[in-house]
């Protein structure tokens, strides 16, 4: 029997594990059970190369939780570990990856899920035991094996065990404080979490099947419970999957999802670097909040964490699924990662992907791919703000919808616009709504005058048109109840003839001022058309854009948090009831129809509410009385 020191270079280790890592004490069963998959892939490796000549035996790993004597036993079949390897690999090694760890990250806390990359990984088992044994026996040797135990502090003993298989079982006493980890449920859930893709059958407990026997008798029978599918769907080949086994693997993924995606992309590269992984779209709801996690990370089918940020594009993250690859480094801080060549080259191509498959579905049934339009246009417009390249991928399939039903392209839309929507300066000036019922009568109007209507209605529409106007020369975008549509589309400077004379614009313009407040509606009298509304409000395009753009975020309008809220107020003088209000002898009279008209113009702006709208009513009452 040997006693010995653990070669402690940096400092005790034992404190430090307790102290970075408490916080994610669970996943000491993810570092252990991988430990046990990588031994058991070891010894199937040897074997195919002929290294190894004996029987491989079942592989599966076991977990066993003995509450009276407090431990958890992960056993497997793996190479197990020579009394050399013993020293060199959990003696040595594993401290001078602590010393590692501790100079990078002694300032700055542990970012989660690191701890692995560090080859502590065998080391976390001391978050939650007070006592650790190692029973192993290599591959290498015959019937002896090793021994090892320590109780959380710098001394081990190593001694050689009679062990009558191949492979190492990892005992842990459980501290009193981890005693939740005795729970089944707790390990279920774990197992759960980490270990659900692993490529190696994981037993935990067993469970009750009922088979049918030769002469038709049930029989009740208890078979060993595995917790993982070994061979997960984007483990496997595209051209060997059908639609059917990627909707039930997303049903794997996500089991209290009863929504089924729209469509998926199965990602696979060797070169130049390693990635494999299945993405889905599902359906995407305009107020939906990105950084929904539910993209999920895994390293050689070990999960390792469901927070892409820095991985992948934001926009991207609205998506479900499974990235594994190895070749993201995690030992590092996130904004490390977006600076980081191959993490860039990674997200640069499933980007691509992205757009490769958007544009496959809208060039292979365009008809259904506008169906789907309404589901996922926020991912695509939120990519197109984000991510230039991406941009000018999704010109080619980004839709527009009018309101007619018509799904257009951004360039068929302009081709679209030709003639009938450029104004005098040659701007091709686009007409747009976000709200179809709100604005339901600036859309009449427009379509009156065969102006095409788009509907933009997401939270995004004012950072989508501003982008829309940067890469398109001379184009301009309207929400149609900015202004009368005369104004937003004008063809020429010639003024209209009116029904008032100056004097009586002058004095119409003091009356309504003195019935408003002057501070949020600037008053004007415009020769309008004869059949446009004898009264008019509406909230300037770029005022409108600036205010919804603080609202979103961004959009350099910084600064302007405050922003008034200001209204254009006019009154058509080249409409008969202006003439008539006018014409009123009566100067209480013509102050109640002026109050009126303008009440009338803000409800059709849904701009009026509380007390002024209970006046309006009873005014209208009055009025009929
Ligand atoms: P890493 O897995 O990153 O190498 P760990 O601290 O998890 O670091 O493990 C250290 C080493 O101990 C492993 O590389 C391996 O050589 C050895 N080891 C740990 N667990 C086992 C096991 N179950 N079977 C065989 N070797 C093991
Ligand atoms: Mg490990």
């Amino acid at each position: 029997m040997q006693t010995g020191n653990i070669n402690v270079t940096a400092q005790n280790i034992f404190p430090i594990i307790k102290k970075f890592l408490y916080s994610d004490q669970e996943i000491f069963l993810r570092e252990l059970v991988s430990n046990a998959v990588d031994a058991t892939t070891k010894i199937k490796a040897l074997a195919s190369i002929g290294e190894f000549k004996g029987e491989l035996g079942d592989l599966s790993i076991r977990i066993q939780v003995d509450k009276k004597a407090k431990t958890i036993t992960i056993s497997d079949k793996g190479v197990g570990m020579t009394v050399e390897e013993i020293e060199k690999y959990i003696n040595e090694v594993a401290f001078s990856g602590a010393e590692d760890f501790v100079n990078k990250y002694k300032d700055k806390g542990a970012d989660k899920g690191i701890i692995g990359h560090f080859g502590l990984g065998f080391y976390s088992a001391f978050m939650v035991a007070k006592k650790v044994e190692i029973i192993t026996r290599s591959f290498k040797d015959e019937e002896q094996g090793n021994h090892w135990t320590c109780e959380g502090n710098p001394e081990f003993t190593l001694d050689t065990f009679q062990k009558e298989d191949r492979g190492t079982d990892i005992v842990l006493h459980i501290a009193d404080d981890a005693e939740e980890f005795l729970e089944d449920h707790r390990i279920n859930e774990l197992l759960n979490k980490y270990c659900k893709f692993l490529p190696v059958p994981i037993i935990f407990g067993t469970k009750e099947v009922t088979e049918k026997k030769d002469d038709e008798k049930e029989e009740k029978k208890t078979v060993d419970n595995i917790i993982n599918n070994p061979e997960p769907a984007w483990t496997k080949t595209p051209t060997d999957l059908k639609d059917e086994d990627y909707k039930n693997f997303y049903r794997e993924l996500y089991p209290m999802t009863f929504e089924e995606p729209l469509f998926h992309i199965h990602l696979n590269v060797d070169y130049p670097f390693n990635l494999t992984g299945i993405l889905y779209f599902p359906k995407i709801k305009p107020n939906m909040d990105v950084r929904q996690n539910k993209i999920q990370l895994y390293q050689n089918q070990v999960f390792v964490t469901d927070t892409l940020e820095g991985i992948v594009p934001d926009f991207l993250t609205l998506l479900h699924g499974v990235i594994d690859s190895s070749d993201i480094p995690l030992n590092v801080s996130r904004s490390y990662l977006q600076s980081d060549a191959q993490v860039k080259k990674i997200s640069g191509h499933i980007t691509k992907k992205v757009a490769d498959k958007l544009e496959q579905l809208f060039k292979q049934d365009r008809e259904d791919f506008a169906k789907k339009w309404e589901d996922i246009k926020v991912l695509i417009e939120y990519g197109m703000l984000s991510e230039d390249k991406f941009f000018e991928r999704a010109k080619s399939f980004g839709l527009l919808k009018d309101t007619q039903g018509n799904y257009l392209t951004i360039d068929e839309l302009k081709e679209s616009l030709q003639e009938n929507h450029v104004d005098k300066d040659g701007n091709t000036v686009v007409l747009y709504a976000s709200d179809v019922e709100a604005q339901h009568g600036f859309i009449k109007k427009a379509e009156d005058k065969n102006y095409k209507v788009i509907v933009l209605d997401t939270p995004l529409t004012p950072h989508v048109v501003q982008k829309f106007e940067m890469a398109y020369d001379k184009m301009t975008f309207s929400r149609v109840d900015s202004a009368p549509v005369e104004q937003l589309i004008k063809k020429d400077d010639s003024e209209k003839n009116g029904l008032l004379d100056e004097k009586q614009k002058e004095s119409l313009k003091s009356m309504v001022e003195g019935l408003v407040d002057a501070k949020k509606y600037s008053v004007t009298i415009d020769n309008l058309d004869a059949n446009e509304d004898p009264v008019i409000v509406t909230m300037p395009e770029f005022m409108r854009r600036m205010k919804e753009m603080e609202a979103t975020g961004g959009g350099g309008f910084y600064g302007m948090a405050n922003l008034p809220e200001t209204y254009n107020l006019i009154w058509n003088a080249n409409h008969e009831l202006t003439k008539k209000v006018m014409e009123e002898g009566d100067a209480e009279k013509q102050k109640a129809l002026i109050k009126q008209a303008n009440d009338l113009a803000l409800l059709n702006q849904q701009l009026l509410r509380g007390e002024d709208l209970q006046n309006f009513v009873k005014r209208s009452y009055d009025m009929m009385s």
